[in-house]
């Protein structure tokens, strides 16, 4: 069974924590990693292969360091998994639609794809729209928020998946070829090995840019984006009054929940 892992490399979670404004440092560099929610896809789609045979391609589409997050995938998933890096100058600046157009137009070329895996968001863009959009442009069914897929039956091609929603679960069943974007439940990613590190780190992963895609200039990069960031910045920082209430707890308790109600909070 053909199956795809997406992947895209952001900046490092930890310096997001500390600066909002991912898009600078991206453009400034900075340490990067795998998505972290795209480590789960790619863990569910290499269980898929241990389970029904076949490989899990894994799609990053992204600027040259993305081939690290390429290896760091290889690592995790040895011969189960291939990597093809999606490079082109004339890709930057795109918005998700026109990320989602080259990665259709390259899950195509991967050629007879049952399953394609995503990750829930990018801890940078976080529009969560790119897996949706993909699926609309390969007119496949789109499954998001799934925490576990019960069965894919490979005779009828179907797959049954529960999905995560805010007040409950969701059992869903549809045909494939189908999009998936998944939740941590779905199972740890594993640790690469030693041995899978040093094959990765040797890798010749392809590149397959806009012409080899098939794409016009107009489809892709700023011309094919119907979405323009003119600027990113910080929210603004707040005005916050410290007071320390000292005291024995009880009496702590009482002059909080007081001055909680003066000020309508409670
Ligand atoms: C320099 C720069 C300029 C930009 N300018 C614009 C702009 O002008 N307008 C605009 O709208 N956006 C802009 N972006 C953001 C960019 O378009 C988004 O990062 C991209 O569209 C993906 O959207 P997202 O990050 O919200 O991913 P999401 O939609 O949140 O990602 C969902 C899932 O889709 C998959 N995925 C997403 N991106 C990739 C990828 N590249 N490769 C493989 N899989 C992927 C992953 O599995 C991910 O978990 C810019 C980004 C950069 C770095």
């Amino acid at each position: 069974m053909e199956i795809v892992a997406l992947m895209k490399q952001t900046p490092d979670t930890a310096q997001l924590s500390q600066r909002m404004d991912g898009l600078k440092l991206m453009a400034k560099g900075g340490p990067r990693i795998v998505n972290p929610w795209d480590e789960y896809a790619l863990e569910a789609g290499i269980r898929l292969v241990e389970e029904h045979g076949g490989v899990c391609t894994i799609l990053s589409m992204g600027k040259p360091e993305t081939m690290e997050a390429l290896k760091t995938g290889l690592a995790m998933g040895g011969k189960k998994t291939k990597a093809v890096f999606l490079g082109d100058p004339k890709f930057e600046n795109s918005d998700s639609l026109c990320t989602a157009r080259i990665l259709a137009k390259a899950i195509q070329k991967v050629g007879d794809v049952s399953i394609v895996l995503a990750g829930k968001s990018a801890i940078d863009g976080d529009t969560a729209n790119t897996a949706v959009q993909v699926a609309a442009l390969l007119g496949m069914p789109y499954l998001g928020y799934v925490v576990e897929i019960k069965e894919v039956n490979v005779e009828e091609k179907t797959i049954t998946v529960v999905r995560a929603l805010e007040k409950g679960r969701e059992t869903v069943t549809t045909t494939l070829p189908a999009v998936l974007s998944v939740l941590k439940e779905l199972g740890e990613p594993r640790y690469a090995s030693f041995m899978g590190i040093r094959k990765a780190a040797k890798a010749k992963i392809p590149r397959w840019g806009a012409k080899t895609l098939g794409l016009s200039p107009n489809e892709i990069g700023a011309n094919g984006s119907l979405v323009a960031w003119p600027d990113v910045s910080l929210p603004p920082v707040k005005d916050a009054n410290l007071e320390i209430i000292e005291g024995e707890p009880d009496e702590v308790a009482k002059v909080l929940a007081d001055k909680l109600l003066a000020e309508k909070v409670i």
